[in-house]
């Protein structure tokens, strides 16, 4: 289908759970976060066949629907595609999480992340992951695609890390690899960059990446009183 730059009816909407509008309103609060500072980070939204994406270098927090991409998930070829606006070269690693059955993806720019991957390249290695238990707030993230529930209070939790690459689009192979040697994980940290996190739903990718945001933080705090993350 060729491009329709008039197809504006795909972000206009009243309603605020629209894609177009709740990508606007998340990045906003997302930018009070520290998450998505100087036009980094994004996040897409997979609505039915349509794929909505924030551009790339733009002010996250000023964002407007208009200014929103959309494409369609079967095709990949844009429905919409703002002129003056580039698309996210967050797009190939947004779409690996979509093929997943994610129904939105998140990537964040938060310090705590960056910090917890520094942290484990110096303590454990670079081919290790992040692990923690014993951690109330380990209850928010889901113990893995298709399996029931979450992951409980005694469980230990992973999140796998890959290096950074000097273009974005260029982490897409190492995700891939990442996703498919950790099929449990909703999550894979860039070292020295930040995080890519997925949920099933909006609700699910934002309570997740509130709750490893937490968890990283508290990590952070931890290592400086030189308390352990596992026992
Ligand atoms: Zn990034």
């Amino acid at each position: 289908m060729a491009v329709r730059e008039d197809a504006d009816q795909l972000v206009r909407s009243t309603d605020s759970q629209h894609p177009a509008n709740l990508i606007c309103e998340l990045c906003r609060k997302f930018y009070t976060l520290g998450w998505v500072t100087g036009t980094g980070g994004g996040t897409s939204i997979r609505h039915n066949d349509h794929i909505f994406i924030a551009p790339s270098g733009v002010q996250k927090e000023l964002m407007q629907p208009t200014d929103m991409f959309v494409m369609d998930y079967n095709n990949r070829q844009y429905l919409r595609k703002p002129t003056t606006l580039k698309p996210s070269a967050c797009t190939p690693l947004f779409l690996a999480a979509f093929d997943r059955g994610a129904g939105c993806c998140i990537h964040t720019h938060s310090q705590w992340a960056v910090l917890v991957t520094l942290l484990v390249e110096r303590d454990f290695g670079t081919k290790a992951c992040f692990e923690v238990e014993r951690i109330e707030q380990i209850k928010g993230i889901p113990k893995g695609k298709g399996k029931a529930g979450n992951l409980g209070y005694h469980d230990r939790l992973r999140i796998p890390i890959i290096e950074n690459t000097a273009h974005e689009e260029d982490l897409t192979e190492s995700l891939e690899k990442a996703m498919e040697a950790h099929p449990d994980t909703y999550a894979v940290l860039v070292r020295r960059h930040g995080i890519y996190v997925w949920g099933d739903s909006v609700q699910k990718a934002k309570t997740q990446c509130e709750s490893l945001d937490y968890i990283f933080q508290l990590a952070v705090e931890m290592k400086r009183l030189g308390l352990p993350w596992t026992t």
